[in-house]
């Protein structure tokens, strides 16, 4: 039986993956600092700790483990990352995360290690036009990435393949491009557009409006959380390190996002655009070289995702309401 450990398995996309690796027959022992709100908990072992703290890292990162997926980053959508305010903490926290699993890792001699990186981090001059934004893999240099959270995901994955080049480690990195679906954060000010427009819809009166931060014609793909776990499964299985994009190719402009959530919902609702943080003009996943190296790339329809995620968001919205009343 395999054994992984699962950084972040508290969050979105480390609660699914250690769902998913339990289905397929792994021993697996989940860390984060905070519990999994959704019930994605089927870690064999579960341990709340910090991994800016050596000593947490120490206790989770043990000689027997066949994988490590670290996924634990300070992180939260536009809102969070765009605002300039989380700066410091984003830099700081994140880069203490990956620099003391990577030595634990490496000390313990664990084999092959995952690493998500984001599409983040690549340069802002080759995404100002909303209609042919570049995100090819060797489009990242010269650097230039908009965000400090992209500056701290460029400098960790060339922090993964220094140890990969130095120590022998095997590392596999993806750069995620917007991942979304049901059990991921969707309120509290760390949720991501996906996630937000279906709160602001479930929550619209029919009539109403919904506010969409920046003039709604900026661009982004989304990739439905199921997808995302596929591409990483694959990735670690495979013998090509990275980094490779694992994101959707279906480029769509944030108000026309925010439309097809809306004709989903069977409301009448107004888009009304306000000022806030947007980052980049327009974004897409390129998926030519996943395709290559994997002979494999995400296909879902869009609109099928957010299906899934709009029933689900609108039930939270409705246990939310339910909870305040009773209270
Ligand atoms: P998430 O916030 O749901 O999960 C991250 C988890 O890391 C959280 O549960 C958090 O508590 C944990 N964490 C943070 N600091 C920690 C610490 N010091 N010690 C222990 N745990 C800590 O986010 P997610 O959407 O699941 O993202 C997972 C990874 O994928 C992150 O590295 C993120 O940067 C990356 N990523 C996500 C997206 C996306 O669209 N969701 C896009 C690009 C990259």
């Amino acid at each position: 039986m395999k054994k992984a450990l699962v950084c972040g398995a508290g969050g979105f996309i480390g609660g699914h993956l250690v769902n998913r690796l339990k289905s397929e027959g792994y021993w697996v022992r989940g860390v984060d600092i905070k519990t999994n709100e959704y019930g994605n908990n089927r870690a064999d072992e579960f341990y709340r700790g910090d991994l800016r703290q050596p000593e947490v890292v120490r206790a989770v990162v043990t000689d027997d483990l066949d994988e490590i997926y670290q996924l634990a980053a300070d992180m939260g959508g536009a809102g969070f990352v765009f605002t300039g305010d989380n700066d410091a903490d984003i830099l700081h926290n994140s880069v203490l995360c990956n620099l003391n699993v990577l030595e634990e890792a490496r000390k313990k001699g664990v084999k092959r290690i995952f690493y998500s990186s984001s599409a983040c981090m690549y340069p802002e001059y080759n995404q100002l036009d909303p209609d042919n934004p570049k995100c090819s893999e060797n489009s990242a240099y010269p650097a230039a990435p908009d965000s400090e959270y992209g500056w701290e995901k460029l400098f960790s994955e060339r922090l993964y393949l220094a140890y990969q080049k130095n120590y022998g480690l095997e590392v596999r990195i993806a750069r995620f491009h917007n991942i979304f679906g049901p059990e991921g954060t969707w309120d509290g000010g760390r949720e991501k557009a996906p996630a937000a427009v279906c709160r602001k819809v479930a929550m619209a009166e029919d009539g109403g409006f919904i506010e969409i931060w920046g003039d709604g014609l900026q661009t982004r793909s989304f990739l439905f959380v199921d997808e995302c776990i596929e591409g990483i499964r694959r990735l670690m299985q495979s013998d090509f390190s990275g980094p490779v994009n694992i994101g959707s190719e279906e480029m769509i402009a944030i108000n026309d996002f925010a439309r097809m959530v809306i004709e989903l919902s069977g409301k009448k609702v107004f888009i009304r655009n306000i000022p806030g943080p947007v980052g980049v003009r327009g974004r897409n996943s390129d998926n030519r070289l996943i395709r290559d190296k994997l002979g494999w790339a995400p296909t879902l329809p869009l609109q099928t995702g957010v299906a899934k995620t709009y029933i689900w968001i609108t039930r939270q919205v409705q246990e939310k309401i339910q909870e305040h009343v009773t209270a």
